[in-house]
């Protein structure tokens, strides 16, 4: 078993969805054999926003995600020195996804969403809100003035950027004024799915020469458009075609398991955290070496965050 860094999941859904079957330790009493059984050794603690939630709302997701953490037990990546290679016991990394709660004071709202151990968060899911716009919304509206304050006091912060769900004028907006290299955690090819949630060849030729990490999405409709091809082998061949165009150094994993809110066998091969190994299983298939199979697994997210955080 090759363990695996996952740089998107939904565990704030994950925790509610099991909120009343246990006391707190949600991640612990319910995922973590899960996490154990796929391989999962690294994984993004996403607390999600869509657009209509408040900024009351967002601090309580927050907390109940650091909550449950720390109720578990679970070891946190809050600086490079918490990054080990060699002690995959599924360590947590709390990210945001979404930040349309943030209509006022944006570097004192950054500050408090890092002091609770966020480290990688994007402005918007697929809204268009105070600071960005999301892949649904306005086409010519980009990163607001609002939302530059927010990108600053992350940089300041070298809390990590990430712009899946943003859309094109917002990537290209952050894109040229971010001081760190961004991620797009759960995104794919455009080339090999045209769907809007996948990036453009010129946007990870971009993203890579910054010195970007580009995080491979499980979820079947960003595979593939034909529904015979969203498996495991068709989202290795993303990683084939992006390895070819920006190298191989850019390429890690952000699943996005729909698992962790739908828990039934769906058929598919890679549609929760307990089917994460086909994903190896289908690098391998495809011709990688182990070196170059342990990078996207969890070396290339590895080394992003430690230059970075
Ligand atoms: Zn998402």
């Amino acid at each position: 078993m090759i363990n695996m860094f996952d740089l998107h999941a939904d565990l704030a859904l994950a925790i509610q969805g099991h909120q009343n079957e246990y006391d707190g330790a949600v991640l612990r009493n319910h995922w973590l054999p899960i996490w154990q059984k796929g391989g999962i050794g690294w994984t993004a603690a996403a607390s999600y926003f869509g657009g209509e939630e408040d900024w009351e709302t967002m601090k309580d997701t927050i907390l109940l995600v650091k909550n449950d953490i720390k109720e578990s037990g679970l070891k946190q990546i809050l600086t490079p020195a918490d990054l080990d290679e060699n002690d995959p016991c599924t360590t947590v990394v709390m990210t945001i996804e979404g930040m349309c709660g943030i209509k006022k004071d944006p570097e004192d709202s950054v500050q408090w969403m890092y002091d609770q151990g966020n480290r990688i968060g994007s402005l918007c899911w697929n809204d268009e809100n105070a600071l960005a716009t999301g892949n649904d919304g306005d086409p010519a509206r980009g990163l607001t003035d609002m939302g530059r304050a927010v990108i600053r006091k992350m940089n300041q912060l070298h809390m990590i950027v990430d712009v899946s769900h943003a859309n094109e004028k917002t990537f290209w907006d952050i894109l040229d004024m971010s001081e760190l290299p961004i991620i797009a955690s759960h995104s794919n090819c455009k080339r090999k799915c045209f769907v809007t949630r996948n990036l453009t060849d010129q946007q990870m030729l971009a993203m890579a020469e910054k010195g970007g990490l580009i995080g491979m999405n499980s979820c079947e409709d960003f595979i593939s458009e034909d529904p015979d091809l969203q498996d495991a082998d068709h989202l290795a061949e993303h990683v084939l075609y992006m390895a070819d165009l920006v190298g191989l150094e850019h390429i890690a994993c952000g699943f996005d398991f729909g698992g962790y809110y739908y828990e039934e066998d769906t058929g598919k091969d890679l549609f929760g955290p307990w089917q994460a190994q086909n994903f190896i299983d289908a690098l391998m298939r495809a011709g990688l070496s182990e070196k170059d199979i342990r990078a996207i697994a969890y070396g290339n997210a590895m080394d992003f965050l430690r230059k970075h955080l």
